[in-house]
């Protein structure tokens, strides 16, 4: 099984990959579809039965319902992306279905494609788990738009996997849903685990600043006299740097976007809006740091004499996977004498989204130097293999 599914894996991860620009693979574009078909072919090959619901999320079953575990991920890839995120998921629960396929199981095993998790085409991100979980709901999802004011509703209409609202996964009422995936970060190759067991999804916190300082030619103003937006931004973004090194590894802050106005080189900057983003899988420190970086922006806007706003962008707070679930994968884990860690996601998946209406754990892979979401992306094959492997014996725990 293990020579099948890294063959399968090469080949579908492959759709929308080239050597110089990674994986293209953005929600509902051609490669998307095209991996979505490739899919749906082999659940064909295994005589899975396939559905689709209103958010295009696919859904390949086997077996009789008596219960209902599953397994899976997402295959739309961020631009310019890896092959690994969201396909491994993917893959891993088709190998678990194709292994199952040949017998009389009286569980349900069902593998799922979320459509849109990264949220790369429209906004926000987890659309396929959002709307199947009822999280979203249907009219918001639907018009959201891409850059070409293309709406989701319409794109998913005219490909044709839209399907019916009955078929959403909350409906099929799952007694499981496990996600394997690649970590995104460094960690668990740095320390030489094998496999990272996630107790859940972090904190996140989003806020959007914005300083309001005076334009005015960058020749003839003296530095005395200037309101400079992006020098008090800058010095923000500085310092909050410093603060989030004095607090790891607890919490991570980023500014990771920024807006200047008008963002003319001769021009003194007017308008700088930023967005910090703040993560830890302590909540109560994560809304701790949300309030001191108040605090500072105000100081440093004082400063540099310049005004500022604050607005709430948005937050998610920490959430906790299913104790039993975690314990099942552990004790796999140990099985098959594999090195683990326990560990939080700093990202999020869809994953989270289901852990809102059933049993939800993750299982996680090394990501050979922590890179993601860029070509660079990559796991080894034998890392590959040992989360299937970990993955396979959970499932025969709880069949
Ligand atoms: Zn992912």
């Amino acid at each position: 099984m293990f020579e099948e599914f890294l063959k399968t894996f090469d080949e579908i991860s492959k759709i929308g990959w080239d050597e110089n620009n990674g994986v293209n693979r953005v929600a509902l574009t051609k490669f998307d579809l095209e991996a979505r078909n490739r899919i749906i072919s082999k659940l064909h090959e295994i005589n899975a039965e396939i559905n689709f619901d209103d958010a295009g999320n696919i859904y390949g079953s086997i077996g009789r319902n008596e219960g209902m575990i599953t397994i899976g991920s997402h295959m739309d890839s961020v631009p310019n992306g890896g092959r690994f995120d969201g396909m491994y998921g993917v893959i891993s629960g088709l190998e678990i279905l194709r292994l199952y396929s040949k017998e009389k199981l009286n569980e349900k095993l069902v593998l799922v494609d979320f459509t849109n998790e990264e949220g790369s085409r429209w906004q926000p991100d987890l659309q396929g788990s959002g709307l199947a979980t009822g999280v979203f709901d249907k009219n918001f999802i639907y018009s959201r738009t891409d850059s070409d004011g293309l709406k989701f509703g319409d794109v998913l209409k005219e490909s044709k996997f839209l399907g019916q609202e009955e078929n959403r996964i909350k409906n099929m009422h799952p007694d499981y849903y496990i996600e394997p995936h690649i970590e995104q970060g460094p960690v668990l190759e740095k320390e030489k685990y094998e496999i990272g067991i996630p107790l859940g999804i972090v904190t996140d916190v989003v806020d959007i600043y914005t300083f309001m300082g005076e334009s005015n030619q960058a020749g003839p103003t003296p530095m005395d006299m200037r309101k400079d937006a992006l020098v008090a931004a800058s010095k923000f973004i500085y310092k909050i740097n410093e603060i989030a090194n004095t607090l790891a590894p607890r919490i991570v802050m980023t500014v990771g976007e920024i807006k200047i106005l008008p963002n003319v080189y001769s021009v003194i900057p007017q308008i700088v809006e930023l967005k910090l983003d703040i993560r830890s899988p302590e909540k109560d420190l994560a809304y701790e740091e949300k309030k001191i970086a108040h605090e500072l922006a105000q100081e440093i806007a004082n400063e540099k004499n310049v005004s500022l706003k604050i607005k709430n962008g948005w937050a998610l707070d920490t959430i906790n996977f299913n104790e039993d679930l975690i314990k099942i994968i552990e004790k796999s884990c140990k099985d098959l004498n594999l090195k683990y860690k326990f560990m939080y996601s700093w990202a999020t998946h869809d994953a989270m989204n289901m852990n809102k209406i059933t049993d939800t754990a993750m299982i996680m892979i090394p990501s050979h130097n922590g890179r993601s979401h860029t070509k660079e992306e990559f796991s080894s094959d034998s890392d590959m293999v040992n989360g299937l492997k970990v993955l396979k014996k959970t499932v025969e725990y709880l069949l």
